[in-house]
């Protein structure tokens, strides 16, 4: 995988992020998508809202308001737990999550673990078997129970608020502050995410409120709206995308954590005592589709949550190999009745589901699914970016996007800009783009143009060439292999709707 700095100034140098209001000098943790990057997230949006609304017959979209009445996050919970561990280092003055800088020295365990699994790969070769190295191997072993024990630790303080004791911890790892060196540390303290703002011009009449820390809430309060113009039968899900807002104490991984962020959550709703099932099974469903892009079994991992939020009874989260290791990229939830019960007993309202089999009403429990678009972005964007070498030597430096999910699916470049080749081209991009995104490139040799393809992540390069004008056939180039072939342009829709179309990557989760 490529470093992290290449990562993103590949993402600013092509057009897919840049830092907010950068001519003055940007904003922390704040993000513009640009021409290119607003088309990825689009489509890894689509490919979502396909497979959530889409594919149920029994979920249906939403969009609520960013606005929220403020007693919803008082019923939520968010007002009073909302909260994270905030140390800070006395020396640097730099602040830190006190649960991150104990999971980040797990990390740095974990990579030694790897180092003695890739040592001994080698020195096994092919009679190497990985799983029983793991199960036996006293080192790792050893490792690997130390990571289980601080993990432990930490989530049973959190649980119990025992703040002194994640201190504690963090003393006996000696861990030091990764700016300065320094283990000169203040105590844990509780900070709370959410951002605070007025609606209302006068100033005595204008009520408090927040920017919505995560877009589940406005789901929970339509509940009722939704089951009943729907006529929607339990089990059914609600799902929506949006901007949620949080408020974090340190973000400096691009936009792995952002303060304005894009979430993709579905609430699921079922029976009481059914949740398990529906857990394990949106754990399924949702780990298959992240598979279904290609990006390789062995980049992703389940994490079972030891520590639990105020709303849940179980919790997963699906992890994805980033450039600086396995990381959240997508929680599973199972939120009981929490939310809606607590939603009743806020608004006096009544938010229980008519159940005409059983001849009884019930809140339904929850099971929600929740991926971070934007981190489902750098999750795409740093997979796919390549530096290849290549056969004579040379290399280039290619985006290996899941082709469903490119900005561009198809570059027509004219081998010269003259012959009646550019006309021809163009004809050629009108035809097309009913279907697809396409662009179309006449400027420098075409060597060159096909470098600027691969590197914003066209999986097709179309030439138009003197043959062209002769025989009606192209060459399209394909992004991974570089291999071109000749292709007729009557037979161009079709080879291309079949290698773009949603269904033959979505049926995968079928
Ligand atoms: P983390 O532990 O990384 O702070 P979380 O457990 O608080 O995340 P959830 O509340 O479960 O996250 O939110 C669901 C998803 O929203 C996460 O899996 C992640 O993909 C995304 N997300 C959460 N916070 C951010 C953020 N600050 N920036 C970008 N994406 C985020």
């Amino acid at each position: 995988m490529t470093d992290f700095k290449k990562i993103i100034s590949h993402a600013k140098q092509y057009g897919f992020v840049f830092p907010s209001s950068e001519i003055y000098d940007g904003l922390s943790a704040v993000y513009d998508y640009a021409q290119n990057g607003v088309a990825l997230k689009k489509n890894i949006r689509d490919y979502w809202w396909k497979s959530m609304v889409q594919l149920h017959h029994n979920i249906v979209g939403i969009d609520t308001a960013i606005f929220m009445h403020p007693t919803t996050w008082k019923a939520s919970g968010h007002v009073d737990a909302f909260n994270d561990p905030l140390i800070d280092n006395k020396d640097s003055k730099k602040r830190y999550r006190a649960d991150v800088l104990v999971e980040d020295y797990c990390s740095k365990i974990e990579n030694k673990m790897d180092k003695e699994i890739a040592k001994a790969a080698k020195r096994f070769g092919d009679d190497f078997d990985q799983e029983e190295f793991i199960k036996t191997n006293r080192r790792v072993v050893g490792y690997q129970e130390k990571i289980n024990q601080i993990l432990k630790r930490l989530g049973q303080s959190l649980e119990k608020e025992d703040l002194t004791n994640v201190k504690n911890l963090i003393e006996e790892l000696e861990i030091a502050c990764p700016e300065s060196g320094s283990r000169n540390w203040t105590e844990v303290k509780q900070f709370n995410l959410m951002f605070g703002t007025k609606l209302g011009a006068s100033a005595d009449s204008a009520m408090d409120l927040y920017l919505r820390p995560e877009t589940a809430q406005g789901i929970f309060v339509n509940f009722l709206n939704v089951q009943k113009t729907g006529r929607l039968k339990i089990p059914f899900g609600i799902a929506q995308t949006g901007k949620a807002f949080r408020n974090e104490i340190v973000a400096r991984q691009f936009i792995f954590r952002m303060r304005e962020f894009e979430q993709m959550e579905m609430q699921f709703f079922i029976p009481p005592g059914t949740q398990k099932e529906w857990y394990n099974q949106w754990k399924e469903t949702r780990l298959k589709w992240h598979l279904s892009l290609g990006m390789g079994e062995e980049n992703y991992r389940f994490h079972d949550h030891e520590k639990l939020a105020h709303y849940a009874d179980a919790a997963a989260d699906i992890e994805f190999k980033f450039p600086f290791g396995f990381k959240e990229l997508e929680g599973i939830h199972s939120r009981t009745d929490f939310d809606l019960v607590s939603h009743e007993e806020f608004s006096g309202k009544k938010l229980q589901y008519f159940d005409h089999e059983q001849n009884e009403n019930y809140v339904p429990y929850v099971v929600e699914t929740s991926v971070g678009l934007d981190r489902m972005f750098l999750a795409v964007f740093s997979w796919a970016l390549r530096e290849e070498m290549l056969e004579d030597g040379s290399s280039r430096t290619v985006l290996k996007l899941p082709s469903i999910l490119a900005p561009i699916k198809i570059a027509i470049l004219p081998l010269v800009k003259k012959d009646g080749l550019p006309e021809l081209g163009k004809k050629l991009m009108d035809d097309l783009k009913w279907n697809h995104e396409v662009s179309y490139d006449e400027k420098d040799a075409v060597g060159r143009r096909y470098r600027r393809q691969d590197a914003l992540g066209t999986p097709y390069c179309i030439t138009v060439d003197h043959q062209t004008l002769e025989d009606q056939t192209v060459t399209i180039r394909d992004r991974d292999t570089m291999k071109q072939e000749r292709i007729s342009i009557e037979a161009l829709g079709g080879f291309l709707n079949k290698k773009l179309d949603f269904k033959n990557w979505l049926k995968k989760i079928q």
